[in-house]
């Protein structure tokens, strides 16, 4: 039985490689010196695989930016507008051009799409075909790495070698334009793909790994298709290596029968997160040949396992298929978890217990193939840890949990429809056409880290952090007037992440002091954990709101984050169903709601970011889903005034097939991310006649590009074509806080001209 491992963390324990990304783009350090962090971390990751025990350890799985990105430079897939560049000198210049854009001079070039990576708070960028696109080996990352990975581990056969699978790597594409289909590109694709394999096969390797989470999606006759093609012909011209090809993120047996025409060495499954799978599978391997991997770790949480579950698993694969055709393994790549739990010093004691994080995980693997071959002590051990657990008061809190459940059907809708609502809010505010906002976070520049770190370390007293902030305050009200914004925000500098502050307010969630996680390219997130039932203690941003309030007379947006993101980007208990958790979150930030709202604050924004994200992969869960998230947002905006007006926030996502569920949300207003998809969502929105208003993204705050008057005034036309002209807002499409000020003030001043051109310009021509 061998034990391995899909991928694994690329930032470093120290985000070293986010520091040595953000020095080298600012010219601080050299390619050299950034390629020479990138090594110690890889070195480091190999080792700590290597002590573990591991049969088989990933390579290629270490990234400058991101995975996907990797491929498309792997493959050649490169617009032609980066190349043509004369001041990239270098390739990894070209590449970071894709990932973050470029302008120099009269240079100004857009960064590639950015999309989440399947329902995690991963993001990637998004190749881009164009209709004669060819494939070719471009770079030699996974060649080298190799290499490099021969030299650390010593044995070569031990090397894993990770590509995106073909058909995977098409899907997650789009086309630069309508006039073909991405999914007929597989032919050439396919042959490069062979080179690739072929030239690792050159090198010596015994193990491939190709990753397919299209497997886990309901597939289209074209992606079947195309796969079947694909993988026969892989299987077929590249007979001497061991190919594994994996699925994650969910079960694969709606596709099982894929596997009909073709061999692969291995299949890999999410058992974590389809478990009931497992029977099927391996009656449908059964009379094959092929070795089946498990999935059992979950490299999506960071919860201990349980081992006497993973033995049974193991047990009853081994009963019909035989040990040598099994291994076992996390679920997915543990990119996902912070890297190693010894780093957290302060961890509530009893959580910490049953918590592990990456390099825990992969320890875990060896474990279970100790208790196979007979320990039993680690096996009591872990399941007494897990027995405590259950009925310790740490983690259950009966009153909360009665309460969460308890929701009446006034709870959960506005006292007026929209359409009431609508008018009297037009009436109390008196905001010109096509209002000014910004999403609320204003750049956090290293004075206010710093300030906030010293809070934190004690060295500056609550008296005086809060004096400074205020300061802050003070100083963006000031910038906002000038700058012209109609609806203001307090910049939220006293927030590291909109879901820690929450989450380090709330009872029964916890914050770790470098569970680091990466989400795009240099940015990381360290996501709270939700251990136990949990509920508000008292204000968490009233007296802020009302302090920013006070120092203005436009109006002040109260900011808050919704239930499902702070369920959706935090690291969740498993021991309950998931809705309750959201609703016991979501009446903690009704109470927020109506507290802002008892201290004067008129505009409240809920943040939902992570809503999309969050919808199953397969269509058939969705209702279910959009069930507990839906009502647990209501739940939390349904309390206040018709005067009161709830704007929620999301970015980042494709919606267009959820619009029903938005309208049913029932913001008042609604801003959201379209900049970077070209205002291609505003259709969608149009045709469904979306009932409320609405404020789409008139540019990328993810680049540090600064968008003309004349763009944004072109998306605002475009947006005005759409939608009734009494419905559109104008804001950026996300928060402002990764931007530096010269930036934002120069975009946001663009921004508020081009709102001034449009009033009179578009005014009276509404559809
Ligand atoms: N209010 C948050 C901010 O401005 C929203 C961030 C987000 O959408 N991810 O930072
Ligand atoms: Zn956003």
């Amino acid at each position: 039985m061998l034990k391995h491992n899909l991928g694994y963390p690329r930032i470093g324990v120290k985000r070293e490689l986010k520091k040595a990304c953000e020095l080298y783009w600012t010219n601080k350090i050299d390619s050299h010196t950034l390629f020479e962090v990138g090594k110690k971390i890889r070195e480091e990751n190999w080792k700590t695989q290597e002590l573990a025990n591991l049969d088989l350890i990933p390579c290629n799985d270490f990234s400058f930016y991101d995975q996907v990105l990797d491929m498309s430079f792997l493959l050649g897939v490169i617009p032609e507008s980066y190349l043509s560049i004369p001041m990239i000198k270098n390739r990894i210049d070209l590449y970071f051009s894709m990932a973050r854009g470029f302008q120099k001079n009269k240079w100004d070039i857009k960064a590639l799409e950015m999309t989440k990576w399947f329902n995690t708070n991963y993001h990637y960028i998004v190749p881009e075909f164009n209709k004669n696109q060819k494939f070719s080996i471009f770079s030699n990352k996974i060649f080298d790495e190799l290499e490099e990975s021969e030299r650390i581990l010593k044995s070569i056969k031990k090397i894993k070698p990770v590509l995106i699978g073909p058909i995977s790597y098409l899907f997650l594409g789009k086309e630069k334009d309508n006039s073909f289909h991405r999914m007929d590109l597989i032919e050439d694709l396919v042959t490069v793909y062979i080179k690739i394999i072929n030239k690792l096969i050159d090198k010596g390797i015994n193990w491939i790994q190709l990753d397919e989470p299209i497997l886990v999606l309901d597939m289209t006759k074209k992606e079947k298709e195309a796969f079947q093609y694909a993988y026969k012909k892989i299987s077929k011209t590249c007979s001497n290596i061991n190919i594994l090809l994996t699925s994650y993120f969910d079960g694969i047996l709606d596709n099982i029968s894929l596997f009909k025409s073709f061999f692969v060495k291995a299949l890999h499954i999410d058992l974590v997160e389809d478990s009931n799978q497992l029977e099927k599978i391996i009656n449908f391997i059964k009379e094959s040949e092929m070795i089946l991997s498990l999935g059992i770790i979950d490299g999506r949480n960071i919860w201990k396992n349980n081992y006497t579950d993973s033995i049974n698993k193991i047990k009853k694969t081994i009963e019909f298929i035989g040990e040598d055709r099994v291994m076992i393994a996390p679920n997915c790549s543990l990119l996902h978890v912070p890297i190693d739990i010894e780093e957290e010093k302060n961890l509530h004691k009893e959580v910490k217990k049953i918590m592990s994080f990456s390099k825990q995980k992969i320890y875990e693997l060896n474990d279970l193939d100790l208790i196979l071959k007979g320990n039993k002590e680690i096996l009591l051990k872990n399941s007494s840890l897990l027995e405590q657990s259950k009925i310790s008061s740490i983690f259950h809190n009966k009153k909360i949990k009665e309460r969460a459940t308890k929701i009446k059907e006034e709870d959960i809708r506005r006292k007026n429809p929209f359409y009431i609502r609508q008018e009297k809010q037009k009436k109390k505010f008196n905001l010109p056409i096509f209002p000014t906002t910004t999403i609320g976070s204003f750049p956090q520049t290293k004075e206010i880290r710093s300030l906030r770190n010293k809070f934190r370390k004690k060295e500056l007293t609550k008296e005086e952090y809060n004096k400074k902030i205020k300061y802050f305050i003070i100083d963006v009200i000031k910038k906002q007037e000038k700058i012209g914004l109609d609806v203001l925000v307090h910049g939220e500098f006293e927030r590291s992440d909109m879901v820690e502050y929450f989450s380090e307010k709330l009872n029964g969630i916890m914050s770790t002091n470098n569970g680091w996680v990466q989400s795009y390219g240099s940015r990381c997130v360290k996501p709270p954990i939700i251990y136990g039932d949990v509920s508000r203690t008292g204000d968490m941003t009233v007296d802020w709101i009302c302090f920013a309030q006070s120092q203005t007379k436009k109006l002040m947006k109260g900011m808050l984050t919704g239930p499902v993101t702070i369920l959706k980007w935090s690291f969740v208990r498993n021991d309950q169903p998931i809705s309750h958790t959201a609703y016991q979150i979501a009446w903690a930030i009704r109470e927020e709601v109506l507290s802002l709202e008892k201290s004067g604050i008129q505009i409240i924004q809920i943040d939902e970011p992570a809503i999309r994200e969050g919808l199953p992969l397969k269509k058939k869960n969705w209702e279910y889903y959009f069930n507990w998230a839906i009502k647990s947002f209501l739940i939390s905006s349904s309390g206040v005034k018709d005067e009161t007006q709830i704007h929620t926030h999301m970015c980042y996502s494709e919606f267009n097939d959820f619009l029903e569920k938005i309208a049913n949300l029932d913001a008042d207003v609604i801003t959201m991310e379209t900049s970077r998809s070209k205002m291609e969502l505003l259709k969608a929105f149009s045709v469904f006649s979306y009932p409320n208003e609405i404020g789409p993204g008139v540019y990328d705050i993810h680049s540090p590009r600064i968008p003309s008057v004349e763009e944004i005034l072109d998306l605002i036309k475009k947006a005005s074509k759409e939608l009734p002209i009494k419905n559109i807002w104008i804001n950026p499409d996300c928060g402002l806080k990764t931007r530096k000020w010269e930036e934002v003030l120069k975009a946001l001043k663009n921004m508020t001209s081009a709102a001034k051109i449009a009033r009179t310009k578009l005014y009276n021509q509404s559809p």
